[in-house]
Order: C-alpha cells, then sequence, then structure tokens
C-alpha cells in the first residue's frame, strides 16, 4: 500500500472505502446473492472489459469479433441471467432492481458502453417482462437464458427500437413513423401484421437476434400503436444498417437498422382483443415503455455515478505521484510525499468530485431499492383492479385519483405522533395495497427521472472536473481510470433514454403531486431532527433549502409574471425546469445523508468497517457537509432568480436603477467597503430605495437569510475532507487494466 509518511490520525480516512462499507450504505449486506454478483460483475469489469479498453478497442465504432467475446464473459459470469426470473433460469429471486444497478455501477466503473451492452440487452426483454404475455415472457425470457450445460440451443439476444430517423420519434415518442398493417386474416385464424420501422441510433443491433419496436397503426384494422416483436428469421428484410460513427460506448454495437417483416399478431406485446373487426393492442407503445423506462433509467443514473466515484483513487495516486523522480525532490519531503496534494484547490475540487458521486449514488441506490419494493404492491394493484373490472391506463388512474385522499389522510396521520393518532384508522390505511401503492409511486414518479437527470446531467460536468485534475493526461487514452472516455460517454448517458428535457418535463407534473409534497413536507422535518443531533451532515442547510424550494413552488403556482401570464405552466420551461433542477440537488444530499447515518448505525456491527470506522464516518459527514451547502447555494439561486426574475423592475420605467443602468459605476464604488456613500436611499443611488422588495416576499427573505447561515462550517468542512485525501492509503496501482 503506498502512504504518505504522516500516520493517520484516529479520526480521519484510513483506506477508500471497501465492499463492506459499501454494502451497509446501499444496503445489501444481508444480500448474499448480490454480494457474489458484484464480484461477478467486478471480475468482467476490471479483466475482459478493462483489457479491451486498453488495447484501444473504442477506438473502432464497428461491432467486432473481440467486443463480441464480452458478451460470452457476460453469460459465463451470470451477468446476462440477472434479468431473469428462477422459473425462466436465473439466480436472483423477487425483484431486481438493486441487482441490475449493481451490476451497471460495476461494469461502468471502468467502461459505460460495456454496461450499455448488457443493460440494452435487458432493454430489450423489458417489455415483454412488463407488459407482454406469459406466453411472450415464458418464450423470450427462456430463450434469452445462456444455455446450461446439456442444453442444445444458442442464446437470443434483443435490442429495444422506439427512436427513428428525422424527423420522427426522438425526445417526442409520440411522432411514430413505423408501421403495422394486416396483410392476412382468415376466418378464424390469426391475423398476419406487416411490421415497417426504421430505427436510429439502436443498440446491440449488429447482433440482436430479435427487437422489440414501437409502431403506430397504419391500418384501420388496428387501433392505435403498440410494441411488437419481430425476428431476425422472420419472412422479409431485417437489415440492421450501418454503424453509427459513436465518439462514446463504443463496447457497444449501435445502428440504424431497417425491419420490414411479416409477423403473427401474438407479437404484439401483451396481447390484444379484436372488437368490431379492429385488432385492439392491450397496451399502447407509450404504456409499455413508461413501464420500462421508469426501472431502467435508474440504473442509467448509477453509471454515471461510478464514473465520479471510480476517479477518485486514480486522481490521488496522480497528484502524489506528480513530482517524484525529479532530481531535487527527496522522499520524505513534502513535494515527494504530498506533490500536487501540496495545493489546495486541487484537493478541494476532488472532495467536489467525491461527494457528487456519492449523492448520485445513494440516491439511485435508494430509488433501486424503492423500485424493488413498489414491484409486488404494483402487481397486487393489478391484480386488485383486474378483480374489480378496473382496466389499464386511464382508468386506473382515475380510479387511483378517488383514492388520494385516503391516501393523504394516512400520511398526515404517520406523521403525527403515535398518541396522537387514529390508531384504527392509520392501520386500516396502512395495510391497503391501493394507498401504499399510490404513496410509493408517487415517490418513484420524482426520484426515478430525478436520478437520471441529476446524475448524468450534472455528474457529467463534475466528471470534467475529474478530468481537468489529471491536468493533459486526462485527455489521453492512457489516463488512468480511463477517465477522458468516461466524461464524454456520461454524456450519452445524459442523452438516451430521454435527454435532460424528457425528465425535467416528467419532474414538472410528479413533483407537484400533493403526496409526494406531503412526504417531501415530512422530510424537512426529518432533516431538521438530523440536524439536531448531527449538525455535521449539513443537514440544517438541506432543510432551510426544501422550505426555500416549497416556498417557491407554492409562490410560483399562483404569481403571474409582469405581463399578468401564469408562471408554473407546462409550457414555461424557464420556471418549471429550474424547479426541477433544484429539487433534484434536494434529493441527492437527503439520501446521502441518510446513508451515512445507516453507516453510523450499522457499522459497529461489521468488525471490517467497525475498525476505521470513526475516521470513516467524520470523513463521510463532510462530505454531506459540502454536498448539503452546494446543494443549498443552488436551490437559492434558482429560487430566488424565479422568485424575483418575473418581476418588473420597479425603477424601470420612471429611473435607471444605478446597479443596472448608466450609474453602475457609482455604485460600484458605494458598495466597496471604505468608498464614501453617495447621499441617496441606503447608499443605493435610485429614488425607487432598494429595487428587489416586494410585497409578501418576507417569508421568502427570511429564508434566504436563514440559509446563507446555514452554510457555517461547511467550508471547514470541505478543509477537513480535503486534509482526510492527503492522509488515505490507497493501492500501490489502479486494479484495471490487468
Ligand atoms: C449511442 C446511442 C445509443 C442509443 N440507443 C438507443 C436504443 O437502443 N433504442 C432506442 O430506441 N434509442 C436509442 N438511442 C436514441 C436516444 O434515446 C435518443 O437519441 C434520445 O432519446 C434523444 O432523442 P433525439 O436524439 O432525437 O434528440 P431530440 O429529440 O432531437 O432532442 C434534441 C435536444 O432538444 C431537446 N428537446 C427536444 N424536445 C424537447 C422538448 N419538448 N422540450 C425541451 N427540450 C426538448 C432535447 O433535450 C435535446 O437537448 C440511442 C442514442 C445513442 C446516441
Amino acid at each position: 500500500m503506498e502512504t504518505t509518511s504522516e500516520k493517520p490520525a484516529m479520526d480521519t480516512l484510513r483506506t477508500l472505502p471497501g465492499d463492506d462499507v459499501r454494502q451497509i450504505m446501499w444496503r445489501f449486506a444481508d444480500r448474499y446473492d448480490l454480494q457474489m454478483l458484484v464480484q461477478s460483475a467486478r471480475g468482467v469489469a476490471r479483466g475482459p472489459v478493462a483489457r479491451l479498453v486498453a488495447e484501444g478497442a473504442r477506438n473502432s465504432h464497428d461491432w467486432t469479433v473481440e467486443k463480441a467475446r464480452l458478451l460470452q464473459a457476460f453469460d459465463e459470469s451470470g451477468i446476462t441471467a440477472v434479468f431473469m426470473d428462477p422459473e425462466h433460469g436465473g439466480f436472483v429471486e423477487g425483484p431486481k432492481n438493486t441487482a441490475l444497478a449493481l451490476v451497471a455501477f460495476e461494469l461502468s466503473w471502468v467502461d459505460g458502453g460495456a454496461a450499455t451492452c448488457s443493460l440494452a440487452g435487458n432493454l430489450a426483454l423489458a417489455p415483454i417482462h412488463e407488459r407482454g404475455t406469459r406466453e411472450q415472457r415464458d418464450a423470450y425470457m427462456r430463450r434469452a437464458m445462456p444455455p446450461q450445460p446439456g442444453e442444445d440451443r444458442t442464446i437470443s439476444r434483443g435490442a429495444f427500437a422506439l427512436t427513428e430517423p428525422l424527423p420522427y420519434v426522438g425526445v417526442e415518442t409520440g411522432l411514430l413513423s413505423g408501421k403495422l398493417r394486416v396483410v392476412e386474416w382468415e376466418e378464424g385464424k390469426e391475423p398476419v401484421l406487416q411490421v415497417d420501422k426504421r430505427g436510429r441510433f439502436i443498440t446491440n443491433i449488429g447482433f440482436a437476434n430479435f427487437v422489440t419496436a414501437a409502431v403506430d397503426s397504419g391500418d384501420p384494422r388496428i387501433k392505435g400503436s403498440c410494441m411488437v416483436i419481430v425476428e431476425e428469421t422472420d419472412p422479409g428484410v431485417f437489415d440492421r444498417g450501418t454503424a453509427t460513427r459513436k465518439l462514446v460506448h463504443q463496447l457497444s454495437s449501435t445502428g440504424d437498422p431497417v425491419f420490414s417483416l411479416r409477423v403473427p399478431a401474438s407479437r404484439i406485446i401483451g396481447g390484444y382483443t379484436v372488437k368490431d373487426g379492429v385488432i385492439v393492442p392491450r397496451y399502447s407503445h407509450g404504456e409499455v415503455i413508461e413501464a420500462v423506462f421508469r426501472r431502467t433509467r435508474v440504473t442509467v443514473g448509477l453509471m454515471t455515478s461510478a464514473k465520479l466515484l471510480s476517479a477518485v483513487e486514480p486522481v490521488i495516486r496522480y497528484q502524489r505521484g506528480r513530482f517524484r523522480g525529479g532530481e531535487s525532490v527527496q522522499p520524505g519531503s513534502p513535494r515527494y510525499e504530498l506533490g500536487l496534494q501540496q495545493r489546495e484547490d486541487v484537493l478541494h475540487r476532488l472532495v467536489d468530485v467525491w461527494a457528487t458521486g456519492e449523492a448520485g449514488t445513494s440516491l439511485g441506490f435508494a430509488t433501486a431499492r424503492l423500485f424493488d419494493e413498489i414491484d409486488p404492491l404494483e402487481r397486487r394493484k393489478d391484480e386488485l383492479f383486474a378483480a374489480q373490472g378496473v382496466g389499464g391506463g386511464t382508468a386506473q388512474l382515475k380510479a387511483m385519483r378517488r383514492l388520494q385522499k385516503d391516501a393523504i389522510e394516512y400520511l398526515t396521520l404517520t406523521a403525527k405522533p403515535e398518541a396522537a393518532r387514529d390508531a384504527a384508522r392509520t392501520e386500516a390505511l396502512g395495510a391497503d395495497p391501493l394507498i401504499q401503492y399510490m404513496i410509493q409511486d408517487s415517490l418513484v414518479n420524482v426520484l426515478c427521472p430525478a436520478v437520471k437527470l441529476w446524475n448524468t446531467g450534472h455528474g457529467a460536468t463534475v466528471m470534467r472536473e475529474a478530468v481537468s485534475l489529471m491536468g493533459g493526461y486526462g485527455i489521453t487514452e492512457d489516463c488512468p481510470g480511463f477517465l477522458g472516455h468516461k466524461w464524454m460517454d456520461a454524456q450519452l448517458e445524459a442523452t438516451y433514454e430521454g435527454p435532460e428535457a424528457v425528465q425535467r418535463r416528467q419532474l414538472t407534473l410528479t413533483m407537484v403531486n400533493e403526496l409526494f409534497l406531503e412526504q417531501f413536507r415530512g422530510w424537512i422535518v426529518e432533516m431538521r431532527r438530523i440536524a439536531s443531533e448531527r449538525p455535521g451532515t449539513g443537514a440544517c442547510t438541506v432543510a432551510t433549502a426544501m422550505q426555500l424550494w416549497l416556498w417557491a413552488l407554492v409562490h410560483l403556482q399562483a404569481a403571474t409574471d409582469a405581463e399578468g401570464d401564469k408562471l408554473y405552466h407546462g409550457t414555461r420551461q424557464g420556471v418549471t425546469f429550474p424547479l426541477a433542477d433544484a429539487l433534484c440537488w434536494l434529493l441527492a444530499a437527503r439520501y446521502l445523508i441518510l446513508d451515512v447515518l445507516e453507516l453510523e448505525a450499522k457499522g459497529p456491527q461489521s468488525p471490517v468497517v467497525a475498525e476505521g470506522l470513526p475516521g470513516l464516518l467524520q470523513f463521510m459527514t463532510d462530505l454531506c457537509h459540502v454536498q448539503s451547502a452546494r446543494a443549498g447555494g443552488e436551490v437559492g439561486r434558482i429560487c430566488a432568480e424565479l422568485v424575483y426574475g418575473y418581476n418588473r423592475h420597479p425603477a424601470w420605467d420612471d429611473l435607471a436603477c444605478g446597479s443596472c443602468g448608466p450609474d453602475a459605476a457609482e455604485v460600484l464604488q458605494v458598495v466597496l467597503p471604505g468608498v464614501k456613500t453617495p447621499p441617496g436611499a441606503d447608499g443605493h443611488p435610485t429614488k425607487a430605495g432598494p429595487c428587489v422588495q416586494f410585497e409578501g416576499m418576507e417569508g421568502f427573505t427570511q429564508l434566504r437569510l436563514r440559509l446563507d447561515a446555514c452554510l457555517t462550517g461547511a467550508r471547514l468542512a470541505k478543509d477537513r475532507a480535503a486534509t482526510a485525501l492527503t492522509k488515505v492509503m490507497i493501492p500501490e496501482a489502479l486494479d484495471y487494466p490487468a
């Protein structure tokens, strides 16, 4: 192990957090199956995947024999089988969101393309898994399982085709040009359909044996849209098209395929009914992709966070070794031992990278766990509604809207102290699976787009910081940890499965659901309580920033701009999108704090973790504080801009305000300490006085002031975390490429 000469103090970070720490923080310490899975995935990532990258396989966008060997590695290590239920040959019992998230995390720790290659196969199966008929599920899941010893068959791999050549499907998923028509329909027999679909940027297309494709009706005998399965052996054209000339994720295969195939109507995902001579698919393509993406997007978010955390070790090693080998730099000297780590800025920036990675993973894994909880509830909800004769889609939404009041009542009851609750009513509502589903659903509907948006979007920006910390090395192929590749890859992760605008648009709708907001109010109380017990976490800042965000949301929902136009409105993305961004900062900071508290609670029970726990906790708490402060700053900035920014400047029409108009130079002088203040209102040279005080804003102004004061100690925390980076032990060399 490499270390600096100074012996680490007891209360500082000794080593980089290992598996035992992560198992506690991400709550899989009691899941031996997941721990084994992590090891298998890591073996593939840091073995064959890392070697491929090091050998330059990313220099071509073509799907090569060497890259194809990855598929075999996925099959042999169990990665391919993670998605499958035991009845289809899989080995993970129950919901698999956390399992899949862990696999993606491990693979993208080394290479995002390899992770995507594995995930895209699951994405192809997901429509069938989520909305397929039993027959479809049984057939395609079994075929996608790697053959077991004694089985004489080849594995079937899939691709998912939604996106179409311009000007069709991209962000706007309703603009479908892919068509489904009836070509044969003999009396009493199953109809034969013609599928015409062109894809754009379709992952896994270089080797896919089947494709789940979104198509619209091109025939009066078919109603609406649906997703349909096409196979390479279907009669017609299954053209894989040309490879996409990608700058990123080159270990996955991407291309623009063309399909013109005949398939039986039983390939419509979820099945169909026939009404008045018209084929009515059970699910529209929109309903299928909604069920699919709401799970898979979480995994993509975690991929970018893995990159940030993976950057910590290579950057520390680079910083420490930066000046070694020079004639005048002797072992034992600060320049030799610490290298660049003698400089505060590089340490502070690395603290930011690390804190962002931690917050993203905490948010991502919490969301994956929540999906594991909601999966059985969702099936129960479907069964209950089916028993009541309530169909899918809008019928279910209407039925749930009627239960909204009860669900809010349950949240209000549980927020009270036990003695003050109506126990019988609380118990009855708590035992109602529909109510419980609705509450969880309102949460995942916010968390899923938040993970995808914040982890990838902000993550890509912070990944640039990580690259910059490696200097010129950062933007070469030789950069340890492949950080340059990871920076670009992060941008794709922010784009595919719906770019940031899609996530912001979804948040615009889901974050104003009263069921979510009621839980959010509970979190303010929770953060205040944590703040009083663990002030070092920055929970106080998060609580105040949450209040400020809520104040701004309520205000903007009611307020109009200077022209009298509504502010919080679907078309007013300038208002709704930044508010969605602000919320993401809060969520990420909160989940990091909760994970660190879990580490504090459970760490002592693990002999491995207990050993260095005080120092680890101090460091992680400091990261929480850093992240909370940054989140508070972002929320304050965004909310202030929105709350004030749509008012007309009071002095605008009569007199130019000194701070914005031609008198700016004078004002600059005014605010500089020691400069004589000219006569006039409070040193502000306008007749109107302070230009930003509007009626009814006092609450906001007070919260802003309080938020600033909440930052107390945040920079001390950053300094401590930075010092810890100079002392933490790291291995002699990176464990990949081999
Ligand atoms: C390497 C790679 C692999 C991919 N794999 C697959 C795959 O396997 N299957 C598949 O179906 N697709 C796949 N895609 C496609 C990907 O999902 C789309 O590229 C993505 O959804 C964005 O669509 P677009 O490129 O048409 O962007 P556009 O829709 O043209 O968007 C362009 C920009 O405009 C913004 N924008 C668009 N509409 C709005 C709006 N209403 N409000 C505000 N802003 C808006 C977007 O945020 C974006 O910044 C892949 C893409 C790539 C690059």
